[in-house]
Order: structure tokens, then sequence, then C-alpha cells
């Protein structure tokens, strides 16, 4: 960051506080050479388009509202919601877009949830993406089936999945 008194074209942050509930963060810097200090602050671009067109900053909170409902009765503990609702945030920064399509939001979540609970993400995916049948389900749960999962040893996935009705 330029000096705005003295053109040095480097500057050196000694304080940095996030304001705005963490969607921005306020910098204050030195300037190596003349000493002056300033204060710069930082706006994370990450828009979300809703489906009626209007815009609204990216919102963990409402990632984990979604996902909160989903986990009910799961053994999923509140910091597993907060990483999974880090890791969709990371995602969508990722791409580099400032915008990015509400349903696209939902699409980020999926990944991360099915690592998370396979449950949850049957619930969620089945709002989501309007499940209307019991062959949706089926059709999602034969390709939750042939993922890799955690299990190291695919040819038992077929047994464990036979019980998992009784659980
Ligand atoms: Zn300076």
């Amino acid at each position: 960051m330029i000096c705005p008194f003295c053109r040095h074209d480097d500057s050196r942050v000694i304080d940095s506080r996030p304001v705005e509930d963490g969607t921005q963060i306020r910098r204050r810097r030195e300037c190596p050479q003349c000493s002056q200090r300033f204060s710069t602050q930082e706006v994370a671009l990450l828009n979300i388009i809703k489906r009626s067109g209007a815009t609204e900053p990216f919102s963990r909170e409402k990632v984990l509202v979604g996902v909160r409902k989903a986990c009910q009765g799961r053994p999923v503990n509140e910091d597993d919601l907060i990483l999974l609702a880090q890791r969709v945030e990371e995602a969508l920064r990722s791409t580099g877009q400032a915008e990015i399509e509400a349903n696209e939001v939902g699409m980020a979540i999926l990944a991360p949830l099915r690592d998370l609970d396979e449950v949850a993400y049957l619930r969620y995916a089945s709002v989501y993406r309007n499940f209307a049948s019991l062959e949706d389900f089926e059709g999602e749960i034969a390709l939750l089936r042939a993922l890799p999962s955690n299990s190291s040893n695919p040819s038992s996935a077929s047994k464990t999945l036979t019980n998992s009705g009784k659980s």
C-alpha cells in the first residue's frame, strides 16, 4: 500500500481489527520512510444474487441456519457446523467471483455436508434439489455409495449399508 503522504511504495501494518461483524477489516499502517500513520479498510466482495435478483452480502450465519436444520438429531456439533460454513465461504471465495448466485451457495454446501453426515446431506439435498420421489432418494443414495467414502475398504460398503436402517 502506497503511503498517501510521501508516496513511498510500501507501508507496514501496525494494527488490524475486524469491524462490522468481521465483514470488514480496518488496518492501521505506518510508512517506513516518513513514519506517518494512516488507516485502510478492506471489504471483501462476496455478494449473493438472490432469486429475486437482489444481492446481499454472503452470510455464514445463513449457511448455518440451513445446515443446522438438516443436522437436527444427528451426531454433529456446533463446531462442525461452523467449520462447514467456513469451508463453504472458502470454496465460494476461491472462485474469485465477487457475486455468486444463491443456488451456487447451495451447491457449495453439498460436498462438505456430505463429508460431515450423509443423512443430513440427504435431508438437505432433498429440499435443496427438490427431490420429488423415492427414486430421487435412491438415485442420490446410489451416488453416495459409489463415492469413495471414509471407509478404507470399499468392498465392505454394501454390507454396512444393509445395516444402516437400524440406526
Ligand atoms: Zn510516507
